[in-house]
């Protein structure tokens, strides 16, 4: 299948849920398309076309979607999955990285040895969907504190109005752009 055939499909896959959780928001919806053998498939498939010659070491993915789409790479390019969590999720040591919301703060963690004894590891991030992007350049900046390189950050959406990949120090992809 064609890149534009992937997008087309990914997001006529996606439901959009109007103010949800709450007034003004447009929640992405990505159960729809994770229940859809052939859409989901198509789109692991072109993820791990897009990421087979990066010589990656782990793909991570953020809390809790992100986990869905990293694990599933991870597996098909044969790296392990490493998870970045909320604030008090993870049970050994951690390094965090706190981020600012619209009112108040939020923090991210991962464990200090999530990369196992890998020297300077190269690793992808993944999240379902950019928004602000405060969540996935504190996730960038965790993976880069505990020694690895992050190569690129990876969304299956991107919501451009809000500009938030512009925040990121790190290259991005996103599969399907809302503007
Ligand atoms: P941000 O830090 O603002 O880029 O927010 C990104 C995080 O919030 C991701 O983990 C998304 O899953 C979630 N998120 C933000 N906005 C939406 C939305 N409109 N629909 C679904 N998830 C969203």
């Amino acid at each position: 299948m064609q890149e534009a055939e992937i997008v087309k499909k990914v997001s006529e896959a996606i439901r959009d849920i109007p103010d949800f959780p709450k007034p003004g928001i447009v929640f992405k919806d990505i159960t729809t398309l994770l229940n859809n053998a052939e859409v989901f498939g198509a789109l692991m498939r072109h993820l791990e076309m897009r990421y087979r010659d990066y010589d990656l070491d782990f793909v991570a993915g953020i809390e809790s979607r992100g986990f869905i789409f990293a694990a599933a790479l991870a597996t098909r390019l044969g790296v392990g999955f490493v998870p970045i969590r909320k604030k008090g999720k993870l049970p050994y040591t951690t390094v965090s990285e706190k981020y600012a919301l619209e009112y108040g703060v939020d923090e991210v963690e991962i464990h200090i040895d999530a990369f196992r004894d890998k020297k300077d590891a190269k690793v992808l991030l993944i999240d379902d969907l950019i928004a602000t992007g405060g969540t996935a350049k504190a996730a960038s900046e965790l993976i880069e504190k505990v020694g690895a390189t992050c190569v690129e950050a990876c969304f299956v959406i991107e919501l451009d109005f809000l500009g938030g990949s512009k925040t990121l120090r790190v290259p991005h992809y996103a599969v399907m752009h809302v503007s």
